[in-house]
């Protein structure tokens, strides 16, 4: 099997998997549980604590575990619009946001608030002039993800998270396909991750809050992480959180050039038959969108079920709807279906590459041999 769907999930770090293991076997007490194993337990936490918020990078903040980025969302978009000042009612998002930000506005609305969706051009960026023309007193939130899982594009989150608080409004950013991938711009109050998009465990994620930016709780019960969120932590997905963590920053620069030259490699094997989806430039070039012209990307994900790619977003995949964002940039139906998303990052290899490069342009030639 040759995994490209780095954008879905990542394989997680060895060095994550064994840090994690004692916290599955033997150290199974409870962390908030005052026994002395417990406080080991809930120490282990802290310490994976500030490795996430040392790989974020931002100053002023606190981070809260959850069950996952979703989770995260959810609760920023949800709690800061019940905690603001009664006439800020709307919240502003982006046409490419993922489904937790897209739905949860949608769910929003049903309640009665105001939801302004902005749209992006081909490349897929939002222009500044829409957002600062989307900006007034009725806004709560802005919420803009940073790089998108589904064409990469990058967006500019620090200018927007300042026109935001031009406006007196809150910003939320969804890092969860940018952290340890690309730096984490000043700017956000609010930044939703998760743990198995860095190379670390599924069923964790994190919202770093910027001090006094903190949401009304999602999740009631003890409140065990710092009042604001209730649930009992996992030792063990914090511990594997915070190493995968770790490494990410400790090897940026290495992943980095890493993923350049898989990048260049990929371009040159695939030639110009193969469209780029989005922006070239404003771009994290482990995730390579690409379309070709009356190709059924469906059918080539059948044809080659030992090479691990995807359609577009995982949710997306199974529902057999067209991307909505592939449709944002503009794609029509057709070049949609034509589209596929290849991801590849730390562990790939160049050779595992141009195998399966290789064979992916072998049966889209086929599917055009046969059409024809
Ligand atoms: N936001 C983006 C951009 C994602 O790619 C994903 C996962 O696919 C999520 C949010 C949700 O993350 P989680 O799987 O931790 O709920």
């Amino acid at each position: 099997m040759i995994y490209l769907d780095y954008q879905a999930t990542t394989p997680v770090a060895p060095e994550a998997a064994v840090a994690m293991r004692p916290w599955i076997e033997d150290k199974f007490a409870n962390p908030h549980s005052p026994s002395r194993q417990g406080r080991e337990a809930a120490a282990a936490i802290e310490v994976a604590r500030k490795q996430v918020e040392q790989t974020i990078g931002l100053r002023g903040g606190r981070l809260a575990f959850t069950g996952s980025a979703t989770e995260a969302i959810n609760w920023a978009i949800k709690g800061t619009i019940e905690k603001a000042a009664p006439a800020r009612t709307r919240v502003v998002a982006v046409q490419t946001e993922h489904a937790a930000v897209l739905d949860t506005c949608e769910w929003l609305q049903g309640k009665g608030f105001e939801v302004t969706v902005l749209p992006v051009g081909s490349d897929g960026l939002v222009a500044l002039d829409d957002v600062k023309a989307a900006l007034d007193k009725r806004v709560a939130l802005v919420a803009v993800m940073l790089v998108n899982n589904e064409i990469g594009t990058i967006q500019p989150v620090g200018e927007i998270a300042q026109l935001a608080r031009d406006a007196g409004a809150l910003m939320l950013c969804d890092a969860v396909q940018a952290l340890g991938r690309v730096a984490i711009p000043e700017g956000p109050d609010l930044l939703a991750v998760s743990a198995h998009k860095i190379h670390g465990p599924k069923g964790i994620g994190a919202l770093w809050m910027r001090h006094g930016a903190e949401p009304v709780p999602l999740i009631h019960g003890g409140g065990q992480e710092q009042g604001l969120r209730s649930g009992t932590l996992s030792p063990a997905l914090c511990v594997g959180f915070g190493t995968a963590a770790t490494i990410a920053s400790g090897q940026f620069e290495r992943d980095h050039a890493h993923v350049e030259r898989l990048w260049a490699a990929a371009r040159e094997a695939l030639g110009s038959p193969w469209i780029i989806n989005g922006s070239v430039e404003c771009r994290y070039r482990g995730n390579l969108n690409i379309r070709r012209e009356g190709i059924d990307a469906t059918r080539l994900i059948a044809d080659l079920r030992d090479i691990a790619f995807s359609l577009g977003s995982a949710c997306a995949s199974g529902s057999g709807r067209p991307s909505h964002v592939l449709r944002a940039i503009g794609l029509s139906d057709r070049e949609a279906r034509s589209s596929i998303r290849l991801g590849f990052g730390r562990y790939t290899t160049e050779k595992e590459l141009a195998g399966a490069l290789g064979r992916i342009s072998e049966a889209a030639q086929a599917q055009g041999r046969f059409a024809a």
